[in-house]
């Protein structure tokens, strides 16, 4: 709701001689206009600013926190004073995660009931906004695996090579390939291929550093996209996961499956498109093949 209008319904609402079914018609407008704001975005960031606005025209706070762990969706606005107000939200047995508001003064026990009254009108949106989030984050995840697909890698390329641009920062990429995996969907079946597949990822998964991304790009082959990273980072840590790899054999219902990957590096040049950064790194991991697998290559910019 814009200032003046709220200002003018709060100056309506707060006059004595307004009353009764009147009084009650105006915290209905004032509600639905808060709620008709609330319903523009299903971007949980952009609702709690929203929110936040809106609030603050009633119980003025310098900042709001907003978690929710299943969704691993953090916001923070504003600064984090000293003084804050704290909401489990849910709607029935669903919960919705915590939000806090802050502010250097005490919050009174008015602000309280303001509050805890204007959260109503948020928990609906607020639902919509996290189950939108949540089916995106499904359309970007490999069911597989569990670590994110193809649709997210081209998302993420294109996100992380602007970043280092505008950081001049460093950025690495590695492709990773099962060495001989059709052997061992040959040998034991599909069901303990894919299980293999599972502990292949999550093995790179516990390599990595928690900035690094990583994702299934297809069939038996993965790709780390490395954040601030130099030539010796990434081969140290394509180095690591090989001999991770390579060094613990993969227990699958009750088989033991020895298994070794071979992975390509490629550092990103100025004159890098993700498509040429990639290029690189699949040509590395194809020297890796060609030179008896089980190893690490890095084709460098303009060899
Ligand atoms: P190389 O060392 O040259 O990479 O040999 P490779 O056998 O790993 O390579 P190839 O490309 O011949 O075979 C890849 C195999 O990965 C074949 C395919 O059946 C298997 N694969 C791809 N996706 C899946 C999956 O989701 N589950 C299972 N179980 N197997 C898969
Ligand atoms: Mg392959
Ligand atoms: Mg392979």
């Amino acid at each position: 709701m814009n200032k003046p209008l709220h200002d003018i319904l709060q100056a309506v609402a707060e006059t004595p001689a307004i009353r009764g079914p009147a009084r009650q018609e105006v915290a209905a407008y004032q509600t639905l206009e808060m709620v008709r704001c609330l319903q523009t975005s299903l971007d949980p960031t952009r609702l709690m600013e929203l929110f936040s606005q809106e609030v603050g025209h009633l119980v003025p706070h310098q900042g709001i926190r907003y978690r929710n762990d299943d969704l691993e969706l953090e916001v923070k606005l504003g600064t984090q004073s000293r003084h804050s107000c704290s909401y489990k939200l849910h709607i029935g047995d669903e919960p919705l995660g915590k939000l806090s508001f802050r502010r250097s003064e005490k919050f009174s026990e008015r602000d309280t009931e303001v509050l805890e009254r204007l959260l109503c009108n948020l928990l609906y949106p607020l639902r919509n906004a996290l189950l939108y989030q949540d089916a995106l984050q499904l359309a970007q995840k490999d069911p597989l695996t569990g670590v994110s697909n193809r649709a997210a890698l081209d998302e993420m390329l294109r996100r992380e090579l602007s970043h280092a641009r505008r950081q001049q920062a460093d950025c690495a990429m590695l492709v990773l390939d099962i060495d001989h995996f059709k052997a061992i969907n040959d040998r034991y079946g599909h069901i303990i291929g894919d299980c293999a597949l599972k502990a292949i990822a999550q093995k790179a998964d516990a390599c990595k550093r928690d900035g690094d991304l990583l994702f299934r790009y297809g069939g038996e082959e993965f790709i780390v996209l490395m954040r601030d990273t130099d030539r010796d980072g990434a081969l140290l840590l394509a180095e690591r996961i090989r001999s991770h790899i390579a060094g613990n054999p993969c227990r699958c219902s009750g088989a033991e499956l020895a298994m070794t990957v071979s992975i390509g590096v490629s550092m990103l040049a100025d004159s890098d498109t993700p498509e040429s950064l990639f290029a690189r790194a699949d040509q590395a991991l194809y020297r890796a093949k060609d030179n008896g697998r089980n190893r690490v290559c890095v084709i460098d910019p303009q060899a």
